[in-house]
C-alpha cells in the first residue's frame, strides 16, 4: 500500500516564528499512524527547522536544487549541501519553477537527478495551464512532463520519484480541480506508468495540488489514485495545516 504524504510548501513565505509554532504544534496533534508529512520552507529556515522539528514526526523538504555538487553558482544551493541540513524531499518541476526561472523539461530532469544522487526524494511537479486545458490537451501536457523525465530514468531510480500534479490553474487561485478532475488526470498518470511498469505505477506516490485547503482535502484525498497533496496557501497556518493531514488517514 501507498503511505500518504502530506507536504507543505511555503513558497518565498514564512518565518522564524512560523517554524516555531509548527515545531509546537505537531507534537500535541494526534496524525494518522500511516501518513508521511513534509514541511519546505524557505533555505533560510531550514536549519533552524530541522532543531525545532527534531521531537516530530515533520520532515524537511526544498523548494527547489541546483544540478551541481558545488562550483560557481551564484545564489545557488546544491543537494550535498541540502542532505547537511536533513532535506528528505525536494520539488522538481514546480510550475513557478518552469514559469518565472524558464526551467524546462531538461533542466527539471537534471535537478531530479542531482536529488536522487544524494538520496534527497524528488517531487516532480507537473500540470497543464488554463488555455492548454480549454484546448483539450491536458493529458497530453501532463504525460509530456511526466515522460520527458520518466523515460531518461533509469528503471530502478523510477520508483524513487514522487509525482505532484498541480494544474497551473488552480494554483493560488482558490479555483481548485474537482475532485473528479483531478482523479481522471492522475488516474492517467498511473495509467502511464503501468505501461511500462505495473509494479512502479502501483506503488508510485501521486499528490494533488493546487488550493488544496482544510475544506477540500479529504474529498480530493479520497480519490483512489491521489496519495496526498501538495499545499500552498494552506500550509502557512498550522491549524489549517493540520487539519488536512488529519483528512489523509
Ligand atoms: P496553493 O495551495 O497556494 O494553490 O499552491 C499550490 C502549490 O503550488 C504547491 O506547490
Amino acid at each position: 500500500m501507498r503511505t500518504p504524504l502530506i507536504a507543505g510548501n511555503w513558497k518565498m513565505n514564512g518565518s522564524a516564528s512560523l517554524v516555531e509554532d509548527f515545531g509546537r504544534a505537531f507534537p500535541r496533534t494526534v496524525l494518522p499512524a500511516s501518513l508521511d508529512v513534509v514541511i519546505l520552507p524557505p533555505f533560510p529556515y531550514l536549519d533552524m527547522a530541522q532543531r525545532a522539528f527534531a521531537d516530530t514526526s515533520l520532515e524537511l523538504g526544498a523548494q527547489t536544487l541546483n544540478p551541481l555538487h558545488s562550483g560557481a553558482r551564484t545564489g545557488e544551493v546544491s543537494g550535498q549541501m541540502l542532505r547537511e541540513f536533513g532535506v528528505r524531499y525536494a520539488l522538481v518541476g514546480h510550475s513557478e519553477r518552469r514559469q518565472l526561472y524558464r526551467e524546462n523539461d531538461e533542466a527539471v530532469h537534471d535537478r531530479l537527478l542531482a536529488a536522487l544522487s544524494v538520496d534527497i526524494t524528488p517531487i516532480l511537479c507537473v500540470g497543464e495551464s488554463l488555455e492548454e486545458r480549454d484546448a483539450g490537451h491536458t493529458m497530453e501536457v501532463v504525460l509530456g512532463q511526466v515522460g520527458y523525465v520518466m523515460a531518461r530514468l533509469e528503471p530502478e531510480q523510477r520508483p524513487r520519484v514522487v509525482i505532484a500534479y498541480e494544474p497551473v490553474w488552480a494554483i493560488g487561485t482558490g479555483r481548485t480541480a474537482t475532485p473528479g478532475q483531478a482523479q481522471e488526470v492522475m488516474a492517467g498518470i498511473r495509467k502511464y506508468q503501468a505501461s511500462f511498469d505495473r509494479g512502479l505505477a502501483a506503488g508510485m506516490r501521486l499528490l494533488y495540488g493546487g488550493s488544496m485547503n482544510a475544506n477540500n482535502a479529504a474529498e480530493l484525498l479520497a480519490q483512489p489514485d491521489i496519495d496526498g497533496g501538495l499545499v500552498g496557501g494552506a500550509s502557512l497556518k498550522v491549524d489549517d495545516f493540520l487539519a488536512i493531514c488529519q483528512s489523509a488517514g
